[in-house]
């Protein structure tokens, strides 16, 4: 899709920053952004600055892509909060029709926003998982499958609604010990052909190891939760690195669900007070209670080492929906993965990739995620060096998208 015209923004350089790429950590570098794109990346002494030229002095700070969130669910305000918090692109990953119409036509536009991408609707079965939220999250029943010869027909409804990738949904409850009628493998497979043939990558939810295998039996590209229900097994997680499938741990959710914890360390740190609305913090500041269940943080965080060890690609991502989905919110949780993923053995370096270069790579955004000439000019600015000490994302000097400065307490206080 070609950028909208741009106006109201002279082009500049960054000069003097440590630049992280999207991959590590360059020092002294100066970056030149024209037209909302990067179009040069140089040292200091090797680039000249344009007569006319703004720029920005990065002494002392870094120079980051903008963050991706690789598992949200926008809605009102979502995506404004989110680029308030250096969150400059966020993957959809269940929504509908008519609520992602209005979140694309809105940030196709507005540079005061985060963009996205989406699932559309994932498939599921009548009164299977989100189910739960129709009447709260949904206005009424969205589409689902019935199995799979109609699978065929729910991928090509998708495709036709724009999605840029087809999400699945294997859960049968035993994660939550709510027990809920699921997909199942034979149906996901189907889904997962299908979303091939046309293109699409297909991803997959799944919260418990027996679900989470079923679907890379079935062929996803992706698992967008890492399973809570048990630690891990040798032989399970070498199966998820042999299929070659990501991984999106979604931490501080699993953590929320199964009532080990809350945002409430980033709603209360000062480098977000002001910046997060009274009921978001509310809502960042809880977390689930499903009763008796098999699920904790210690499992999930133990399964996200195990397959980080094993090789397996991690996406930084957080499952923030909506106010009433507890112990998220849109940007600022983005801040609480990335430590957690750190407290999951990443270096500091590879949780950034994780929320940079990485999302970019498997999810084909090629435009995206990574300091380099052409690049869109999405870009945070940080103090200090968030790849020795991934604390520093939060101290947000600066947010460009597309080459445009964000007036975080302005944007904030009009919300
Ligand atoms: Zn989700």
């Amino acid at each position: 899709m070609p950028l909208p015209p741009r106006t109201g923004h002279a082009p500049f350089t960054v000069v003097n920053a440590r630049v992280f790429d999207g991959i590590r950590v360059v020092d002294g570098l100066s970056v030149r952004i024209a037209d909302g794109r990067i179009t040069d990346v140089a040292p200091a002494d090797g680039l000249v600055v344009a007569a006319g030229d703004e720029t920005v002095d990065g002494t002392d700070a870094t120079l980051l892509p903008g963050f991706i969130d690789s598992h949200t669910h926008p809605a009102g305000d979502a995506l404004a909060l989110a680029l308030r918090f250096g969150v400059t692109t966020e993957l959809d990953m269940f929504t509908v029709p008519e609520r992602l119409g209005d979140q694309r036509e809105q940030a196709a536009v507005r540079d005061d926003m985060a963009d996205l991408r989406s699932a559309s609707t994932g498939a599921t079965v009548l009164g299977g998982h989100p189910s739960q939220l129709i009447g709260l999250s949904f206005r009424e029943q969205f589409p689902v499958v019935e199995g799979p010869e109609d699978a065929a027909r729910f991928v090509g409804e998708r495709v036709a609604e724009g999605a840029d990738f087809i999400k699945l949904l294997i859960d049968d409850g035993t994660a939550t010990g709510h027990p809920s009628p699921s997909l199942t493998e034979e149906t996901a497979r189907v889904i997962a052909r299908t979303a091939h043939e046309y293109g699409l990558l297909a991803v997959a939810h799944a919260t418990s190891e027996q679900n989470a295998l079923a679907a890379v039996r079935a062929g996803v590209d992706g698992l967008v939760h890492v399973y809570m229900d048990r630690p891990p097994r040798t032989e399970s997680i070498a199966r998820i690195r042999d299929a070659g499938v990501f991984v999106v741990p979604t931490l501080v959710t699993m953590g929320s669900m199964a009532g080990d914890l809350t945002g409430r360390a980033v709603a209360e740190d000062p480098r977000a007070h002001g910046l997060v609305p009274d009921a978001w913090h509310a809502n960042l500041c809880q977390c689930w209670d499903f009763g008796e269940h098999p699920s904790s943080l210690r499992y999930a965080r133990e399964v996200t080492a195990a397959l980080h060890r094993a090789g397996v690609p991690l996406l930084a991502g957080t499952d923030a929906a909506d106010v009433g989905v507890l112990g998220t919110a849109h940007g600022v949780s983005l801040h609480h993965e990335l430590r957690l993923l750190v407290e999951c053995g990443l270096s500091p370096a590879e949780a950034l990739a994780a929320a940079t270069s990485v999302p970019a790579d498997r999810f084909r955004l090629a435009d995206r995620g990574r300091i380099a000439p052409g690049r869109q000019a999405d870009l945070v600015l940080v103090d200090g060096d968030p790849a020795s000490d991934i604390d520093a994302t939060l101290s947000l000097r600066a947010i460009w998208r597309r080459g445009t400065l964000l007036d975080r307490t302005r944007q904030a206080e009009s919300a």
